[in-house]
Protein backbone atom coordinates (compact mmCIF):
# COMPACT_ATOMS: atom_id res chain seq x y z
CA UNK A 1 0.00 0.00 0.00
CA UNK A 2 1.19 3.35 -1.04
CA UNK A 3 1.45 6.16 1.81
CA UNK A 4 2.33 8.63 -0.26
CA UNK A 5 -0.45 11.14 -1.56
CA UNK A 6 1.01 13.07 -4.18
CA UNK A 7 -1.32 15.64 -4.63
CA UNK A 8 -1.40 16.58 -0.62
CA UNK A 9 -5.18 16.61 -1.16
CA UNK A 10 -8.23 14.47 -0.43
CA UNK A 11 -9.58 12.63 -3.91
CA UNK A 12 -13.00 13.44 -2.31
CA UNK A 13 -14.94 16.82 -1.68
CA UNK A 14 -17.33 15.68 1.45
CA UNK A 15 -16.45 12.89 3.87
CA UNK A 16 -19.77 11.25 3.53
CA UNK A 17 -18.45 7.37 4.95
CA UNK A 18 -15.08 5.78 4.93
CA UNK A 19 -16.56 4.36 1.60
CA UNK A 20 -15.45 7.77 0.25
CA UNK A 21 -11.70 7.52 1.12
CA UNK A 22 -8.80 5.16 -0.20
CA UNK A 23 -6.25 4.12 2.00
CA UNK A 24 -4.28 7.16 0.58
CA UNK A 25 -6.23 9.59 1.71
CA UNK A 26 -6.41 8.14 5.08
CA UNK A 27 -3.10 8.01 5.25
CA UNK A 28 -3.26 12.11 4.35
CA UNK A 29 -5.69 12.56 7.11
CA UNK A 30 -3.39 10.72 9.68
CA UNK A 31 -0.50 12.67 8.58
CA UNK A 32 -1.79 15.73 8.80
CA UNK A 33 -3.81 15.01 12.35
CA UNK A 34 -0.08 14.23 13.17
CA UNK A 35 0.55 17.98 12.61
CA UNK A 36 -2.41 18.97 14.35
CA UNK A 37 -1.76 17.42 17.23
CA UNK A 38 1.69 18.84 17.51
CA UNK A 39 -0.38 22.09 18.07
CA UNK A 40 -2.75 20.73 20.42
CA UNK A 41 0.19 19.88 23.05
CA UNK A 42 1.54 23.23 22.51
CA UNK A 43 0.60 26.69 24.91
CA UNK A 44 -1.16 28.32 22.40
CA UNK A 45 -3.54 25.42 20.83
CA UNK A 46 -4.96 27.54 17.72
CA UNK A 47 -3.90 27.96 14.17
CA UNK A 48 -5.25 30.49 11.46
CA UNK A 49 -5.82 27.82 8.65
CA UNK A 50 -9.89 28.12 8.09
CA UNK A 51 -9.78 31.80 9.43
CA UNK A 52 -12.07 32.55 6.69
CA UNK A 53 -14.45 29.93 6.96
CA UNK A 54 -17.76 28.97 8.42
CA UNK A 55 -18.73 26.05 9.54
CA UNK A 56 -22.31 24.89 10.69
CA UNK A 57 -22.75 22.11 12.89
CA UNK A 58 -26.41 20.51 12.53
CA UNK A 59 -27.05 17.88 15.09
CA UNK A 60 -30.74 16.20 14.31
CA UNK A 61 -29.57 13.38 17.00
CA UNK A 62 -28.35 13.78 20.61
CA UNK A 63 -24.79 13.97 20.83
CA UNK A 64 -22.11 15.81 23.60
CA UNK A 65 -19.05 14.33 22.64
CA UNK A 66 -18.76 14.66 18.95
CA UNK A 67 -20.40 17.65 19.00
CA UNK A 68 -17.83 19.07 21.03
CA UNK A 69 -14.95 17.32 19.29
CA UNK A 70 -16.00 18.55 16.27
CA UNK A 71 -16.91 22.37 17.41
CA UNK A 72 -13.28 22.18 19.36
CA UNK A 73 -11.36 21.46 15.92
CA UNK A 74 -13.40 23.88 14.15
CA UNK A 75 -11.98 26.78 16.67
CA UNK A 76 -8.38 25.46 17.02
CA UNK A 77 -8.74 25.86 13.39
CA UNK A 78 -10.21 29.36 13.66
CA UNK A 79 -12.97 29.09 12.18
CA UNK A 80 -16.37 30.80 12.10
CA UNK A 81 -18.70 28.41 13.98
CA UNK A 82 -22.63 28.21 14.13
CA UNK A 83 -24.19 25.07 16.46
CA UNK A 84 -27.95 24.02 15.41
CA UNK A 85 -29.53 21.65 17.28
CA UNK A 86 -32.89 19.66 16.79
CA UNK A 87 -34.37 21.23 19.80
CA UNK A 88 -32.98 24.67 18.25
CA UNK A 89 -33.98 24.31 14.33
CA UNK A 90 -37.10 24.89 13.28
CA UNK A 91 -37.05 20.73 11.76
CA UNK A 92 -39.64 20.29 14.14
CA UNK A 93 -41.83 23.14 12.37
CA UNK A 94 -42.39 21.00 9.08
CA UNK A 95 -39.34 22.07 7.37
CA UNK A 96 -37.19 19.84 5.49
CA UNK A 97 -34.06 19.32 5.76
CA UNK A 98 -33.14 20.74 2.18
CA UNK A 99 -35.02 23.96 3.17
CA UNK A 100 -33.21 24.10 6.40
CA UNK A 101 -29.38 23.86 5.39
CA UNK A 102 -30.79 26.00 2.14
CA UNK A 103 -31.57 28.48 4.95
CA UNK A 104 -28.26 28.27 6.88
CA UNK A 105 -25.92 28.35 3.54
CA UNK A 106 -27.84 31.34 2.58
CA UNK A 107 -25.76 33.01 5.42
CA UNK A 108 -22.69 32.03 3.94
CA UNK A 109 -21.58 28.78 5.28
CA UNK A 110 -18.84 26.73 3.73
CA UNK A 111 -19.18 23.43 5.36
CA UNK A 112 -21.62 21.65 7.39
CA UNK A 113 -21.12 19.06 9.69
CA UNK A 114 -24.18 17.16 10.00
CA UNK A 115 -25.54 13.92 12.65
CA UNK A 116 -29.08 12.76 11.67
CA UNK A 117 -30.91 9.55 12.40
CA UNK A 118 -31.40 8.56 9.10
CA UNK A 119 -29.24 6.58 7.41
CA UNK A 120 -27.88 8.27 3.86
CA UNK A 121 -29.03 11.72 5.12
CA UNK A 122 -25.37 13.05 4.65
CA UNK A 123 -25.30 11.85 1.15
CA UNK A 124 -28.57 13.01 0.48
CA UNK A 125 -27.69 16.58 1.52
CA UNK A 126 -24.32 16.57 -0.75
CA UNK A 127 -26.40 16.01 -3.85
CA UNK A 128 -28.67 19.11 -3.36
CA UNK A 129 -26.51 21.40 -0.98
CA UNK A 130 -23.67 23.53 -2.51
CA UNK A 131 -21.16 23.37 0.73
CA UNK A 132 -18.59 20.23 1.85
CA UNK A 133 -20.79 17.90 4.44
CA UNK A 134 -18.91 16.13 6.91
CA UNK A 135 -21.26 13.40 8.19
CA UNK A 136 -21.11 13.29 11.89
CA UNK A 137 -22.83 9.83 12.30
CA UNK A 138 -26.20 8.98 10.33
CA UNK A 139 -28.39 6.64 11.85
CA UNK A 140 -27.52 2.91 11.86
CA UNK A 141 -24.70 3.70 8.81
CA UNK A 142 -21.63 5.21 9.37
CA UNK A 143 -19.59 7.58 11.37
CA UNK A 144 -16.76 8.31 9.83
CA UNK A 145 -14.37 10.78 11.67
CA UNK A 146 -14.83 7.98 14.54
CA UNK A 147 -13.27 5.16 12.51
CA UNK A 148 -10.46 7.47 11.62
CA UNK A 149 -9.59 8.28 15.01
CA UNK A 150 -9.95 4.85 15.79
CA UNK A 151 -7.72 3.42 13.28
CA UNK A 152 -5.20 6.45 14.56
CA UNK A 153 -5.25 5.39 18.15
CA UNK A 154 -4.29 1.44 17.12
CA UNK A 155 -1.99 2.97 14.99
CA UNK A 156 -0.16 5.75 17.54
CA UNK A 157 -0.54 2.49 20.15
CA UNK A 158 1.06 -0.03 17.96
CA UNK A 159 2.90 1.80 15.48
CA UNK A 160 0.93 0.55 12.51
CA UNK A 161 -2.80 -0.43 11.69
CA UNK A 162 -1.40 -2.59 8.97
CA UNK A 163 -1.86 -6.78 10.29
CA UNK A 164 -2.92 -5.81 13.39
CA UNK A 165 -6.04 -8.46 14.91
CA UNK A 166 -9.00 -6.16 15.67
CA UNK A 167 -11.94 -7.39 17.32
CA UNK A 168 -15.13 -5.40 17.52
CA UNK A 169 -17.35 -6.37 20.27
CA UNK A 170 -20.69 -5.97 21.30
CA UNK A 171 -24.17 -4.64 18.93
CA UNK A 172 -22.51 -4.54 15.74
CA UNK A 173 -26.37 -4.61 14.15
CA UNK A 174 -27.11 -1.09 15.53
CA UNK A 175 -23.54 0.49 15.20
CA UNK A 176 -22.45 3.04 12.53
CA UNK A 177 -19.05 2.59 14.23
CA UNK A 178 -19.17 -0.90 13.41
CA UNK A 179 -19.29 -0.44 9.93
CA UNK A 180 -17.53 2.86 9.35
CA UNK A 181 -14.06 1.04 11.97
CA UNK A 182 -14.90 -2.58 9.35
CA UNK A 183 -14.66 -0.46 6.29
CA UNK A 184 -11.51 1.63 7.58
CA UNK A 185 -9.42 -0.93 8.79
CA UNK A 186 -10.12 -2.96 6.59
CA UNK A 187 -8.31 -0.41 4.21
CA UNK A 188 -5.94 -0.15 6.04
CA UNK A 189 -4.74 -4.03 5.88
CA UNK A 190 -5.75 -4.89 9.54
CA UNK A 191 -8.07 -8.09 10.04
CA UNK A 192 -11.02 -7.80 11.63
CA UNK A 193 -13.34 -10.17 13.81
CA UNK A 194 -16.65 -9.55 15.07
CA UNK A 195 -17.92 -10.76 18.21
CA UNK A 196 -21.07 -10.69 19.82
CA UNK A 197 -24.64 -11.99 20.21
CA UNK A 198 -26.17 -13.35 16.75
CA UNK A 199 -29.01 -11.23 17.42
CA UNK A 200 -26.82 -8.22 17.07
CA UNK A 201 -25.05 -9.29 13.81
CA UNK A 202 -26.33 -8.24 10.49
CA UNK A 203 -27.88 -10.50 8.26
CA UNK A 204 -25.17 -9.15 5.74
CA UNK A 205 -22.39 -9.98 8.02
CA UNK A 206 -20.98 -12.61 5.76
CA UNK A 207 -20.35 -9.70 2.58
CA UNK A 208 -17.62 -7.20 5.34
CA UNK A 209 -14.38 -9.50 4.74
CA UNK A 210 -14.86 -10.46 8.55
CA UNK A 211 -14.53 -12.99 10.75
CA UNK A 212 -17.18 -13.60 13.27
CA UNK A 213 -16.77 -15.60 16.77
CA UNK A 214 -19.25 -15.97 19.21
CA UNK A 215 -17.26 -16.94 21.99
CA UNK A 216 -15.68 -13.89 23.70
CA UNK A 217 -12.89 -15.66 25.63
CA UNK A 218 -11.62 -17.01 22.15
CA UNK A 219 -12.37 -13.81 20.37
CA UNK A 220 -10.08 -12.06 23.23
CA UNK A 221 -7.55 -14.59 22.80
CA UNK A 222 -6.88 -13.90 18.81
CA UNK A 223 -7.17 -10.18 18.64
CA UNK A 224 -4.53 -7.31 19.45
CA UNK A 225 -7.49 -4.64 19.99
CA UNK A 226 -10.66 -5.05 21.24
CA UNK A 227 -12.84 -2.19 20.44
CA UNK A 228 -15.97 -2.77 22.90
CA UNK A 229 -19.16 -1.31 21.38
CA UNK A 230 -21.89 0.19 23.37
CA UNK A 231 -25.16 -1.28 23.40
CA UNK A 232 -27.14 1.11 21.41
CA UNK A 233 -30.27 0.51 24.20
CA UNK A 234 -31.99 3.48 22.13
CA UNK A 235 -32.02 1.43 18.77
CA UNK A 236 -33.46 -1.72 20.11
CA UNK A 237 -36.91 -3.03 20.42
CA UNK A 238 -39.51 -2.11 22.76
CA UNK A 239 -38.38 -2.56 25.78
CA UNK A 240 -34.72 -1.66 25.01
CA UNK A 241 -33.52 -4.82 25.35
CA UNK A 242 -35.62 -7.04 22.66
CA UNK A 243 -32.43 -8.65 21.11
CA UNK A 244 -30.93 -9.92 23.81
CA UNK A 245 -32.66 -11.41 26.89
CA UNK A 246 -31.12 -8.94 29.82
CA UNK A 247 -28.84 -6.51 30.63
CA UNK A 248 -27.21 -9.02 33.26
CA UNK A 249 -26.69 -11.98 30.66
CA UNK A 250 -25.30 -9.71 27.99
CA UNK A 251 -22.76 -8.30 30.52
CA UNK A 252 -21.57 -12.38 31.44
CA UNK A 253 -21.28 -13.42 28.02
CA UNK A 254 -20.22 -9.82 26.26
CA UNK A 255 -18.96 -7.91 29.00
CA UNK A 256 -15.37 -7.40 29.44
CA UNK A 257 -14.05 -7.50 33.21
CA UNK A 258 -10.79 -7.39 34.86
CA UNK A 259 -11.15 -11.49 35.19
CA UNK A 260 -11.86 -11.99 31.90
CA UNK A 261 -9.34 -9.75 30.63
CA UNK A 262 -6.44 -11.35 32.89
CA UNK A 263 -7.82 -14.85 31.33
CA UNK A 264 -6.04 -13.32 28.36
CA UNK A 265 -2.65 -14.16 29.39
CA UNK A 266 -1.27 -11.70 27.21
CA UNK A 267 -1.69 -7.46 26.61
CA UNK A 268 -4.29 -6.24 24.51
CA UNK A 269 -5.48 -2.51 23.89
CA UNK A 270 -8.86 -1.96 24.69
CA UNK A 271 -11.10 0.75 23.22
CA UNK A 272 -14.20 1.82 23.46
CA UNK A 273 -16.50 5.35 21.33
CA UNK A 274 -18.29 5.78 24.30
CA UNK A 275 -20.21 7.16 25.81
CA UNK A 276 -19.67 3.68 28.15
CA UNK A 277 -22.44 1.94 29.93
CA UNK A 278 -19.90 1.03 33.09
CA UNK A 279 -20.48 -2.54 33.94
CA UNK A 280 -22.15 -3.96 30.70
CA UNK A 281 -20.24 -3.74 27.68
CA UNK A 282 -16.83 -2.86 29.98
CA UNK A 283 -16.52 -2.44 33.72
CA UNK A 284 -14.71 0.49 35.03
CA UNK A 285 -11.19 -1.63 36.44
CA UNK A 286 -10.93 -2.57 32.69
CA UNK A 287 -11.91 0.88 31.05
CA UNK A 288 -9.37 3.12 33.40
CA UNK A 289 -6.80 0.70 33.53
CA UNK A 290 -3.54 0.91 31.52
CA UNK A 291 -4.30 -1.36 28.91
CA UNK A 292 -7.71 1.42 28.32
CA UNK A 293 -6.44 3.99 25.05
CA UNK A 294 -10.04 5.43 25.51
CA UNK A 295 -9.16 9.05 26.81
CA UNK A 296 -6.20 8.76 23.75
CA UNK A 297 -9.54 8.31 21.24
CA UNK A 298 -10.88 11.09 22.82
CA UNK A 299 -7.90 13.59 22.55
CA UNK A 300 -7.27 12.12 19.20
CA UNK A 301 -10.88 12.92 17.58
CA UNK A 302 -9.95 16.86 17.97
CA UNK A 303 -6.74 16.48 15.88
CA UNK A 304 -8.11 13.81 13.51
CA UNK A 305 -11.41 16.13 12.88
CA UNK A 306 -9.04 19.12 12.73
CA UNK A 307 -7.50 17.25 9.88
CA UNK A 308 -10.43 16.56 7.58
CA UNK A 309 -12.34 19.99 8.04
CA UNK A 310 -8.09 21.26 6.95
CA UNK A 311 -8.42 18.98 3.87
CA UNK A 312 -11.68 19.15 2.76
CA UNK A 313 -11.73 23.40 2.99
CA UNK A 314 -8.82 23.13 1.30
CA UNK A 315 -10.67 21.76 -2.06
CA UNK A 316 -13.28 24.74 -1.00
CA UNK A 317 -12.99 27.54 -4.39
CA UNK A 318 -11.55 30.46 -3.07
CA UNK A 319 -12.80 33.79 -4.90
CA UNK A 320 -9.83 35.81 -6.00
N1 LIG B 1 -20.69 8.04 19.99
C1 LIG B 1 -20.82 6.99 19.02
C2 LIG B 1 -21.93 7.27 18.03
O1 LIG B 1 -22.40 8.38 17.97
C3 LIG B 1 -20.92 5.67 19.65
C4 LIG B 1 -22.16 5.43 20.45
O2 LIG B 1 -22.99 6.31 20.62
O3 LIG B 1 -22.29 4.29 20.90
O4 LIG B 1 -22.33 6.41 17.29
Amino acid sequence: MSTDNPSGQLSTDHLLGIGDLSAEDIELIFRTADGFKEVLNRPIKKVPSLRDITIANLFFENSTRTRISFELAEKRLSADVVNFSSSSSSVKKGETLIDTVNNILAMKVDMVVMRHPDPGAAVFLSRHVPARIVNAGDGTHEHPTQALLDAYSIREKLGSVKGRKVLIVGDILHSRVALSNILCLRKLGAQVMLCGPTTLMPRYVDTLGVKVEHDLDKALAWCDVANMLRIQLERQGGDGIANFPSLREYAMLFGLDRERYERIGKDITIMHPGPINRGVEITSDVADSGASIILHQVENGVAVRMAVLYLLASRIPREQ
